[in-house]
Parts: C-alpha cells; sequence; structure tokens
C-alpha cells in the first residue's frame, strides 16, 4: 500500500508551517529574518531546524543517507507524531504486543486513537498470527520493540520480517536497546520493507537520556511526513552540539557497552544463586528481569536500603517480576549485597 494512502486526510492537506530558517538557509552577513536578539549569547540565533551536522554524523556512522534520518525530541516525540500522522482519532487504530513499553498505548490514547492487542507468547517472541488477526483496515501502526522492553529480550528476526512484510499499515521496530544485543539491526531492511520505521535512542547506550534526542530511520516519503508535522524547531541547539560532540566519540559509548555487558553477566550469575529468585530472564538489553518468590518484600527491601528498581509484576507474562538496571560495578555490588541480606531475613 502507498505510504500517501495511509496517511489523515488533515496531514495530507496541511501547509506546513514555514519559519524563517527553512525559508531562507543560504549564507548571509547579517540575519534580519527571524526576529532574534543580535546581540550574542551562544544561544541568541535559531537552531537548524532539520539538524543537518548530526543528521550527517549519524548518517556516517550508521552507513545510511541523511535523507533517511528524523530526529526527535526524544524516541517519544517520534512515537506521538506516527500516531498523529497516520491515526484518525476515533477511527484508526495501533497495534501492540504486550507487554512491552507503555508509551506506545499512552500515546494513542492522549491521541484518542484506540490500541489493539496482539499479545506475545509466554516466551515473550509474537504470536504472528494472533497479531495479524488484530488487523483489520484501521490498523495503521504496529509497533515492535526488540529488544523489548521489560522483558529484555530480541524479538525473533524471522518474526519481525514476517510481521514487517504482512502488516498493511507502517511498521514501527524500535531498538532503544540495539547497542547491548548481538542481533542486527533492522535498518538494514528499508529497502526490503518501504513502510518500516527504526527507532534508536541517545538516551541508552550513548548515555545522554538527559539530552532527549530520538532517531527514526526510514523511507525519505515517512521523513518528509514527519518533518511535516513536528514543530519547528523541535531539536533545540544545546542538544545538537551536545549530540555533536558525542558522536565524535562513538567508542566511549562502545566502551559503556562493554562494561554494562560484563556486569549484566555477572548480576545474571550472582542473582541465579539467590534461593528466592526463580528465574532470571536471558537478557539482550541494559536490564534484567527477574522472577522471584516475593517481589513486593524483595522491592520494598530494596527501597528501604536506598536502591530503586522497577515492579513489573502486575503485567503480562511478568508475574513475581521485578527489572533491575544493570548499574555501574560499585552500585551493582550494593545491590547484590542487600539481596543477599534480604536472603538472610527469609
Ligand atoms: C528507554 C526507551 C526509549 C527511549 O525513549 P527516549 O524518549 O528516546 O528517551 C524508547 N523505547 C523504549 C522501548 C525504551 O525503553
Amino acid at each position: 500500500m502507498a505510504i500517501e494512502k495511509l496517511v489523515r486526510t488533515n496531514i495530507r492537506q496541511l501547509t506546513p508551517y514555514a519559519s524563517a530558517r527553512s525559508e531562507y538557509q543560504g549564507r548571509a552577513d547579517i540575519w534580519l529574518d527571524a526576529n532574534e536578539n543580535p546581540f550574542e549569547t551562544g544561544l541568541n540565533r535559531y537552531p537548524d531546524p532539520l539538524q543537518w551536522a548530526v543528521k550527517e554524523k549519524i548518517a556516517g556512522l550508521k552507513g545510511i543517507a541523511p535523507g533517511n534520518i528524523f530526529l526527535g525530541n526524544g524516541s517519544d516525540e517520534v512515537i506521538d507524531l506516527l500516531i498523529r500522522i497516520f491515526c484518525e482519532p476515533r477511527e484508526d487504530h495501533i497495534l501492540i504486543l504486550p507487554p512491552t513499553y507503555g508509551m506506545y498505548a499512552v500515546s494513542a490514547r492522549i491521541a484518542d486513537v484506540g490500541v489493539q492487542e496482539g499479545p506475545m507468547k509466554p516466551d515473550f517472541q509474537p504470536d504472528p498470527e494472533a497479531v495479524l488477526r488484530a488487523v483489520d483496515g484501521h490498523s495503521k501502526l504496529l509497533f515492535l520493540c526488540s529488544p523489548n522492553n521489560p522483558t529484555g529480550n530480541n524479538l525473533d528476526a524471522g518474526i519481525l520480517q514476517e510481521l514487517a512484510g504482512a502488516f498493511p499499515g507502517i511498521t514501527v521496530i524500535d531498538e532503544a536497546y540495539i547497542d547491548f544485543s548481538d542481533q542486527k539491526s533492522a535498518l538494514s531492511w528499508r529497502e526490503q520493507f518501504p513502510r518500516l520505521v527504526v527507532m534508536q535512542t541517545f538516551s541508552k547506550a550513548w548515555g545522554m537520556a538527559g539530552l532527549r534526542l530520538g532517531m527514526a530511520f526510514a523511507a525519505p516519503g515517512i521523513i518528509e511526513l514527519l518533518n511535516k508535522v513536528k514543530p519547528p524547531y523541535n531539536i533545540n541547539a544545546l542538544t545538537q552540539r551536545a549530540a555533536l560532540e558525542a558522536l565524535q566519540r562513538p567508542e566511549d559509548k562502545e566502551a559503556w557497552v562493554a562494561t554494562i555487558l560484563a556486569e549484566r553477566r555477572r548480576l545474571a550469575a550472582a542473582l541465579e544463586q539467590l534461593p528466592w529468585v526463580q528465574r532470571v530472564f536471558s537478557s539482550d538489553a541494559n536490564f534484567l528481569l527477574v522472577r522471584v518468590d516475593d517481589p513486593q518484600g524483595v522491592y520494598r527491601f530494596l527501597l528501604d536500603g536506598g536502591i530503586v528498581v522497577r515492579d513489573r509484576s502486575r503485567v503480562l507474562h511478568c508475574a513475581g517480576c521485578l527489572r533491575f538496571t544493570v548499574g555501574a560495578p560499585d552500585e551493582n555490588d550494593r545491590l547484590l549485597e542487600r539481596l543477599r541480606a534480604f536472603s538472610s531475613l527469609t
């Protein structure tokens, strides 16, 4: 199906806002077009609305064209924009595979867009038949999260391709944790699946959650729609500068990832020794989902020791489960020490 046909009529017909910086981008000595303050503060000028310098750096790193990249104020902005571009409120819906990241459903509900579910199997892999059975003419977006949050596992690449090939709307693969996985990114599938959007973020492996910078990779037609609908200056000048600096040093990210992966192995092995730990789920991300005898008890005991983790025990297929982010080595030591103290209590 052509992408145009999936777009809401009001968005297809929209004349986007033309900012001063999008109307004229050439060289000039004197800029009197944007009602900026002429006195230098380091931030007195509006930033590049399309962030070309940052995109060129990312493009070089990922081996794709800058025109295949969109940058959002966090991946959360990309999710919100995709829903508003493709889903007619009170008519269309998104499809999610619980248990998964909560923002897809929240963003849809804020936009008054329906949420259909094609639940995962208890092994945390999609059930392609169940997902495709839920599809109808109003299914516009399919959100797949791989590695998945909160379960931590990669979704099977063959199943991802099967779904991306069969889903008639836009398939979104959220790869927030891809740097921690040994599975290859779906980025290289773009040619094969023209309606695929791959999302990544600076919030996890890059160590910049405070920056709010998310990436989307897609065919130019989808990128153009995102650019048409986004706030004109959605990525501020400080964020663009900090991202450029981080992108000069990808080896920092690689070093952090290596440490976190080593710590993930150490933490998993130590957790498995605890008598009240039923299962440490295998993880392709920077966190561990752990099934325990008394999740609330462990949660409160950790909190009393100044350690906060995530209680996921009320989530589908995750009864009894806590989610531990892999911390720095000394933080993981303290976590394990506290958990061993819980053992001696019970
Ligand atoms: C953390 C996370 C993100 C990142 O969102 P940002 O808005 O870029 O910080 C995206 N998707 C999932 C599944 C996540 O867990």
